[in-house]
């Protein structure tokens, strides 16, 4: 079933330890509706300026995705700079220039309108509430924020929790939403705020998926080769919700499926810069890595006490 994602497309200028690149596609849209191609239909809406490369168009067409909601515009397209050492966990932003981003008031087209799954990415809460607005009926409904989000616009993001189902956030993002230090007490705190799921990432330490009845926790795969790990976590919601819209499979089972193929997007995206790898996998590697993520964690518990 399809999946839509509302979101930025971007052009990055990215540096590692491993190199730099300048320029590069990258976006919240873009790493997760790459990561979602694999298992859905995926349509997007985002906005360009009329220097976006064209070929950074034709590599997401030929993955498949639905761009009649990819506005391109006058001005400059949205261009993020960011740096890491050697802890991939700690980034330091170098630049944000908004550009065309900053007028984004994303128009759902018609014909997407009954789109039955609904990511909306990392965006203004008032956006994300506007979005939610054009769409008739959804069967599930997600979203990234920020902590930018959190402070700025309390308000907005409590709105639009009430509206969601699904919230994929990170660890530092949890506390500060919940205001509480506490990861377990702040998740349930969470989803007293509306949500039914909430998916806390945690970088390359991995994440842990909460509902009221259930906690699922997967480690960080201990990868040979991290290049960049630019977009992981909206890698991550591709291959979360990509598997869910797919299968409907929605039950607690199906959750911790979903937060298995997350985390193996999530780790395909860091092997390479920019797109690099996310957009050339073959669907036989997604199942190893899958596999590769249940080896890492199954263990029996032998007794060794009577009890
Ligand atoms: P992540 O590593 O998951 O935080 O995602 C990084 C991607 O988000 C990069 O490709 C950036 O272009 C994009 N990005 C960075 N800052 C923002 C922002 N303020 N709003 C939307 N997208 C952003």
């Amino acid at each position: 079933m399809s999946l839509l994602v509302v979101g930025s497309v971007a052009l990055d200028d990215v540096e590692t330890p491993f190199g730099r690149r300048e320029g590069a596609l990258g976006g919240a849209a873009v790493y997760f509706g790459l990561a979602a191609s694999y298992f859905t239909d995926v349509r997007m809406v985002a906005v360009v300026g009329r220097d976006f490369p064209r070929e950074h168009v034709d590599l997401l067409d030929e993955r498949g995705l639905d761009l009649t909601g990819l506005q391109v515009v006058d001005g400059s397209t949205f261009r993020w700079g960011g740096r890491y050492g050697y802890d991939f966990n700690a980034r330091e932003t170098m630049f944000t220039e908004l550009n065309v981003f900053a007028d984004f008031d994303p128009e759902i087209p018609v014909e997407y309108r009954e789109t039955p799954h609904v990511f909306l990415a990392n965006i203004a809460p008032a956006l994300q509430l506007g979005v939610l607005e054009q769409i008739e009926a959804p069967r599930s409904t997600a979203l990234d924020t920020m902590n930018y989000w959190i402070e700025r616009t309390p308000e907005e993001l409590r709105r639009v929790l009430e509206r969601v189902q699904i919230v994929l956030i990170n660890d530092s993002e949890t506390r500060e939403l919940a205001q509480d230090p506490n990861l377990a007490r702040a998740a349930l705190n969470v989803l007293s705020m509306g949500p039914r799921i909430l998916v806390v990432k945690k970088g390359e330490h991995g994440a842990v998926t909460f509902s009221n009845e259930d906690a699922f926790a997967v480690p960080g795969l201990p990868l040979e080769t991290i290049v960049d790990p630019t977009g992981a976590g909206d890698a991550f919601a591709g291959g979360f919700l990509g598997y869910l819209a797919a299968t409907g499979d929605f039950g607690g089972e199906g959750l911790r499926r979903a937060t298995i193929y997350g985390s193996a997007m999530g780790s395909f995206c860091c092997e390479s810069f920019s797109v690099d790898r996310l957009a050339s996998l073959e669907p036989g590697e997604i199942e190893t890595r899958f596999e590769a993520f249940r080896d890492l964690t199954r263990f029996e518990h032998v007794p060794i006490f009577d009890v």
